[in-house]
């Protein structure tokens, strides 16, 4: 992809593993995490707490974290959403040790691994038409069974029709069951008779998600998989594929979702949701993280940690089960909690940014730790107290007038002063 590098990107290594085996024995040792977002937006919270959790698990463990962009569906995939995720990490400071990966680079690597499941017989082309797989979904709902692929073309001895492009399906289990020790919702069962045969491949033979996710996990020896519990329904379908390649499935993690103050899944409806918005509303990244970390997360009844104390002490037993709630006041206050007690020099590089970014010289003024401590109790956010600073760098181009006749009066140059 041309495009410029971000900070983020600079700071991680990318290793080829295009030639490595499926399982690097190498890595099983060390705890290896990895962010996977989807480049279809930014960054938002739900995905920075992810992406943090992973970081903090790592660190713990002196582990590895890895990054890696999926940006296998080409129409929902931009580089502006790329650019804004690295942007994002690299604002939190959430440095990846290895990566970013590319799915959009690693076709090969998936063409083999859906090569290998069709020639073991673990997989298999399916002719059936869109039409037709409505048709018969239809027919189950009518007779009030759960719509799904009725394995028709499963063990298909006639010759395929022609003129048709198949889609690739796993070959899923018949009977028994799935199940592994979910490290936040505990021991999770599925029985095999409730999971489709999943298309792994389209028809143009692009790779589906559940595919790509696994060969990369492969792959990367990512030994834990910790990421929102919208994934938990793919989870037995990706360890049936671990299994058919032969491989030994990761811990899995699932991360309760973030509602908002209302109760519903947090979205844009709830206002800002990208983690730069934050940073252009006067967030200090300190402030953000601090934030996510304890959404879905708790030490004690402890609110304010610093990142070596978030390291010291995150452990995947004390994330919550139940769904965490998006509190914008709370964010606020922690905010204001940073403003006051950071060292002023450290806060004075933020106002820079935000004074900057209203069009002033920073250099025109006062020296902005002198600010900081100016200003720092009664502003919450930067922005209010790069707004309230302003005048301290503006020449009053205009003023209202009938206030100034009214107050401006001799009587008032003594306390002015
Ligand atoms: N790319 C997926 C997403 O953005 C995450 C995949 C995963 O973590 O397994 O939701």
């Amino acid at each position: 992809m041309g495009r410029t590098l971000s900070r983020s990107e600079d700071a991680c290594r990318e290793l080829s593993y295009d030639s490595a085996p499926f399982s690097n024995p190498e890595h099983q040792m060390t705890i290896r995490t990895r962010f996977a977002p989807s480049p279809t937006g930014y960054l938002h919270v739900g995905g920075a707490r992810t992406a943090l959790y992973n970081y903090l698990y790592a660190r713990r463990h002196e582990g590895t974290f890895i990054l890696r962009i999926e940006d296998t569906d080409r129409e929902r995939s931009d580089e502006a959403s790329v650019a804004a995720i690295l942007d994002g990490m690299a604002w939190l400071e959430l440095e990846c040790d290895e990566g970013p990966y590319y799915q959009s680079r690693r076709g090969d690597r998936y063409r083999d691994a859906i090569a290998r499941l069709l020639a073991a017989g673990r997989a298999y082309r399916c002719y059936c038409s869109k039409d037709e797989l409505e048709a018969r979904r239809a027919e189950q709902r009518a007779a009030g069974i759960k719509p799904r692929y009725d394995g028709r073309c499963r063990d298909r001895r006639d010759p395929p029709p022609a003129g048709i492009d198949p889609v690739i399906r796993f070959r899923n289990p018949l009977s028994g069951a799935v199940r592994w020790d979910d490290g936040v919702k505990g021991s999770i069962e599925v029985q095999n008779a409730e999971l489709d045969d999943l298309v792994i491949a389209r028809t143009d033979g692009s790779p589906t998600y559940n595919l790509t996710v696994v060969v990369d996990d492969i792959d990367m020896a990512i030994t834990d998989v910790i990421r929102g519990d919208d994934h938990v329904n793919n989870t037995p379908r990706q360890i049936n594929l671990y299994r058919a390649l032969d491989a030994e499935p990761p811990r899995f993690a699932h991360l309760p979702m973030i509602l908002g103050e209302d109760g519903a899944r947090l979205s844009k409806r709830h206002g800002a949701v990208s983690v730069l918005s934050y940073r252009d509303a006067g967030f200090l990244p300190q402030a953000l993280l601090n934030y996510l970390v304890r959404l879905g997360w708790s030490h004690g009844d402890q609110e304010l940690f610093t990142r070596a104390e978030m390291i010291g002490l995150f452990a995947l037993a004390d994330v919550h089960r139940a769904p965490a709630s998006f509190s914008a006041d709370k964010l606020t206050w922690l905010n204001h909690q940073y403003l006051k007690t950071l060292p002023e020099a450290e806060i004075a590089q933020h106002l820079d940014w935000h004074l900057r970014r209203r069009g002033i010289d920073p250099g025109r003024g006062p020296e902005l730790g002198a600010i900081v401590r100016l200003l720092r109790e009664r502003a919450p956010t930067l922005v209010e107290m790069a707004a309230q600073a302003e005048f301290l760098f503006r020449d009053l181009a205009d003023y209202d007038e009938r206030s100034a006749r009214q107050h401006l009066k001799p009587s008032a140059e003594g306390p002015l002063k």
